[in-house]
């Protein structure tokens, strides 16, 4: 079962030690392999996770569970929906879901008899404990053009409220994709040569088996580094070195400022913050400096769309990108919900952590109803959180 299979893969030793993981210095089973990008369970061998899943479907254990851990609800996280690219490289697969696969989803959802419901409301019911009827928030991260395409036109279909958490970088064109640059340096060229520790050193990517590997590595080695200033000066140095220009991911991805105030003009969307620049939060040493990402973002949305954001996610929101000090500041600031990356359903006693709501992330590399099915039913994360209710610490 999950935890187990998790926990199988982190004592096992490292199988490539002459590889770039190691040359790297990093190590299997980190706490953000667990969560990559926000995406549950990514970075864990698939197959096992797959199982996992699989086992917990077909034995038919989810419905039997889903009394003890379904809780109240659950939050869905989304990034990209636009049909599938078939190249073989493609190490952020897991943040994007085909329309098809998410008409499905919606489909499944309308006559599953639970609520979708708008944050604004899922507020509500916990703070008036009306828990009559389980609920479903649908939510969108970093603003893509590809979700106003694909997947808007579905959600009016269906007549779902869902929230888009907006970083303000995005549309002001100054985002950072570091994660797509990363990619692109890697997939335009067999050989990369970065600046380790003061020493240079190389590596060789020519075929997709190596992009994969080296992507993985140097994404470990990024998520590894005490700031987030270091991680954006690699990415933009490695950008610089093989021309690659980081400014145009945020230009050809993200929705514009005219496309957001459009969308927010709709009653079935909200509008939440993801900060101004997107930091890993953790990584940001002052206070000081978190709470103004997380009001100046707010403001700015603010000041081009008339009201006032409610919500906030956090970038990247896994364990290792949002704590203890974000959920208070956050809270501090007056946000009625923040939602991390961590994964869970939600129960009553979420009320008392408002500001650290876990989510379900639709991932790319699970895109089988099914696991969706048993995600929801809270089997799954359960285990994965060891049957803790609520993990803000
Ligand atoms: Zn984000």
């Amino acid at each position: 079962m999950l935890v187990i299979a998790s926990q199988t893969f982190i004592n096992k030793p490292l199988e490539y030690s002459a590889g770039p993981a190691a040359r790297l210095g990093i190590v299997a089973g980190e706490p953000w392999r667990a969560n990559r990008g926000g995406q549950i369970l990514a970075g864990l061998k698939k197959t096992i996770v797959r199982t996992g899943l699989e086992t917990l479907y077909f034995s038919g254990l989810h419905h039997w569970m889903r009394p003890l851990v379904g809780g109240v609800g659950a939050i869905l996280t989304l990034h990209h929906v636009r049909p599938p690219r078939d190249d073989a490289f493609q190490p952020n697969r897991l943040l994007e879901i085909s329309p098809l696969f998410l008409e499905r989803l919606l489909r499944r959802l309308s006559r599953s008899g639970l609520d979708v419901i708008s944050l604004d409301e899922m507020h509500r019911r916990f703070i008036s404990g009306d828990f009559k009827r389980r609920f479903v928030c649908i939510t969108f991260d970093d603003g893509y053009k590809d979700m106003t395409r694909w997947a808007y036109p579905l959600l009016k279909k269906y007549e779902m409220p869902f929230a888009l958490y907006i970083p303000t970088s995005f549309p002001d064109r100054l985002g950072e994709l570091w994660w797509v640059a990363l990619e692109a340096v890697i997939a335009q060229n067999s050989r990369i040569g970065m600046l380790i520790n003061g020493k240079q050193q190389f590596f060789e990517c020519d075929s997709v088996a190596e992009k994969r590997e080296l992507y993985d590595a140097v994404y470990g080695y990024l998520r590894s580094m005490k700031t987030e200033d270091e991680l954006r000066k690699l990415v933009r140095d490695l950008c610089a070195t093989y021309r690659v220009d980081i400014a145009s991911f945020c230009r050809e991805l993200c929705m514009s400022w005219e496309e957001i105030v459009a969308l927010a003009a709709d009653p079935l969307v909200t509008i939440g913050a993801h900060t101004v620049n997107h930091m890993i939060l953790k990584k940001v040493p002052s206070d000081a400096a978190v709470r103004a990402e997380m009001e100046m973002g707010r403001s700015v949305l603010e000041a081009a769309l008339g009201k006032r954001p409610e919500h906030l996610a956090y970038p990247v929101g896994d364990a290792t990108s949002a704590g203890p000090r974000e959920f208070r500041i956050a809270a501090e600031l007056g946000f009625k919900t923040a939602t991390t990356t961590r994964p869970g359903v939600l129960f009553r006693a979420h009320r008392d952590h408002l500001t650290a709501l876990p989510r379900i992330s639709v991932n790319g590399e699970f895109q089988q109803q099914r696991y969706i099915k048993v995600l929801m039913s809270g089997a799954a994360t359960a285990m994965w959180n060891r049957f803790k209710r609520v993990n803000a610490a």
